[in-house]
């Protein structure tokens, strides 16, 4: 730790922007680092914290939740506030925001989703993995969400783990997903699920697939599910065999694969994968999905040994009323903060963020998490992540030092908010609603049963009269 600002007046107060994983990761780090020198607030647009661990991770997936505890205990630190239910951008400007702040570190992760940029992507049955995900997870943007699960066959496209997650979602008996944390809506839905095929379309082959073993291991294992994988999808050529000599996630989905192909299973569902095929339409009628027309891949090499894809002209229809594209996140722009709009990301350098004309940093400005560095990586790889930045935050104070203009009081941000009409949540009233779900779960033998809306958030916390603030 290095000694900044012996004659400082009062600590550095730092703005975290989000409270996913990439937030409380940096103002973990910011704790360690600054120690009393440090007085952070996170701001969340949503009133419960935890990003992605609480409405990304699938609900089958209880233990990678487990991580909420490191947060929690974050949170729970004096020299940290959590401030949710605050959009920055809408109830509090970028440039006012400043105001109140040595530093603000935007961890607002990726929003929203890539599209394909095929004709009929539009159609009602053609959605985003994003809503799909955020629809089971009960994030209350999705509160309305009106999906129809009666579809017997579906395409999911992509192979990442979020296709798997949906895949594996989609294929899963209702009976083992009562007994998750999942939105009680989509579990309403799931019951009644006709959904019997599932084809996964990769646009590259099996040792291209970007998901991870332990995710494409479980789909083996669910209960009443075949997994199918055609065979001559398996042989591979010269430069797929070196490129699996030096990839052990991709002999391991290899033999996974094979294993597929090998062992047909008995079951109601079946997960079909499809590889070197891409979506090139969707067909409809009335604005209403009814097919997608996929295109045969060829895969072509570079010097450097990586791949892309050439259609070969071959072309079928895949008789398929529910399309969801798992393509990628994206993050959406903040009014006030550079955007890089091909690559989907705020302009930085190891997370200070970069004016794109000049290309020289925006003092007291920073990044971490996707919005960062792209929608890559697991929940733990924004430790490291959160830590650059943080160690370059550290690095600039030490020069920068504290803003003379800034009003440090501890009440000065909560006073604006009030003024402005949002109506802002503490932790202890997140701990509040925490407590309803686990109680609403245990009597139902479930983790926990999530609120869906916000309203309904709310007014707990009304009828409890803790959101008094
Ligand atoms: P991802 O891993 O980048 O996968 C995106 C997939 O979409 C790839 O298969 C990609 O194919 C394909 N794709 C992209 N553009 C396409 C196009 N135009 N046409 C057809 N296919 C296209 O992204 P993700 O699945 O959204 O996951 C994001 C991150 O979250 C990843 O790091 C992932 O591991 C992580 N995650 C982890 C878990 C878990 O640990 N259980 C769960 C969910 C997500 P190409 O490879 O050919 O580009």
């Amino acid at each position: 730790m290095i000694e900044i600002g012996t004659a400082r007046s009062r600590p550095y107060r730092i703005a975290v922007v989000g409270a996913g994983p990439a937030g409380f990761y940096t103002a973990g780090a910011l704790l360690d680092r600054l120690g009393e020198n440090v007085s952070i607030d996170i701001i969340e647009r949503l009133l419960a914290p935890y990003g992605l661990v609480r409405y990304g991770v699938a609900p089958d997936h209880p233990n990678i939740k487990a991580v909420t505890r490191v947060y929690e205990k974050v949170a729970l630190n004096e020299r940290v506030r959590f401030l949710g239910n605050v959009t920055v951008g809408t109830d509090v400007p970028v440039r006012d925001l400043g105001t109140f702040y040595d530093v603000v570190v935007y961890a607002v992760g990726a929003q929203t989703d890539r599209v394909l940029g095929i004709p009929g992507e539009e159609f009602q049955g053609s959605i985003a993995s994003t809503a799909f995900v955020s629809w089971y997870n009960a994030h209350p943007d999705f509160a309305e969400f009106a999906l129809s699960l009666d579809h017997e066959r579906v395409a999911v496209v992509g192979i990442g783990n979020v296709a798997i997650d949906v895949a594996r979602i989609l294929a899963r008996s209702s009976s083992e997903l009562a007994r998750t944390d999942i939105a009680d809506p989509a579990l309403e839905k799931l019951r009644h699920s006709t959904v019997r095929d599932i084809y996964v379309i990769a646009r590259r082959g099996p040792v291209q697939a970007k998901c991870t073993p332990a995710e494409l291991k479980e789909l083996g294992a669910i209960e009443g599910v075949d997994v199918a994988v055609d065979a001559r999808d398996l042989e591979l050529d010269e430069r797929a065999e070196q490129t699996l000599k030096r990839n052990p996630t991709a002999t391991k989905n290899m033999a996974l694969f094979r294993s597929f192909a090998e062992a047909p299973r008995e079951g109601s569902r079946c997960i079909h994968f499809k590889f070197f095929t891409s979506p090139i339409e969707v067909l409809g009628e009335h604005g209403v999905a009814t097919g997608l027309r996929l295109g045969r891949n060829a895969l072509t090499y570079d010097e450097a040994g990586s791949t892309s894809v050439t259609p070969t002209g071959i072309e079928e229809t895949l008789d398929v009323s529910l399309i969801i594209r798992a393509i990628g996140y994206r993050s959406v722009p903040i009014d006030g903060i550079p955007f890089d709009a091909a690559r989907g990301l705020v302009p930085n350098a190891e997370g200070r963020v970069l004016d794109p004309a000049s290309g020289s940093v925006q003092e007291r400005e920073y990044v971490v998490g996707w919005v960062k560095r792209g929608p890559r990586g697991l929940i733990g790889s924004n430790k490291a992540d959160a830590a650059e930045t943080v160690a370059r935050i550290e690095e600039d104070l030490a020069s920068i030092g504290l803003r003379a203009d800034v009003m440090a009081e501890l009440d000065a941000f909560p006073a604006y908010l009030s003024a402005r009409g949002a109506r802002y949540i503490e932790f202890d009233h997140w701990q509040l609603l925490d407590r309803l779900e686990l109680a609403r779960g245990a009597a139902e033998g479930r983790p926990r049963v999530k609120f869906v809306r916000t309203e309904d958030m709310i007014q707990h916390l009304d009828k409890s009269g803790e959101s008094e603030v």
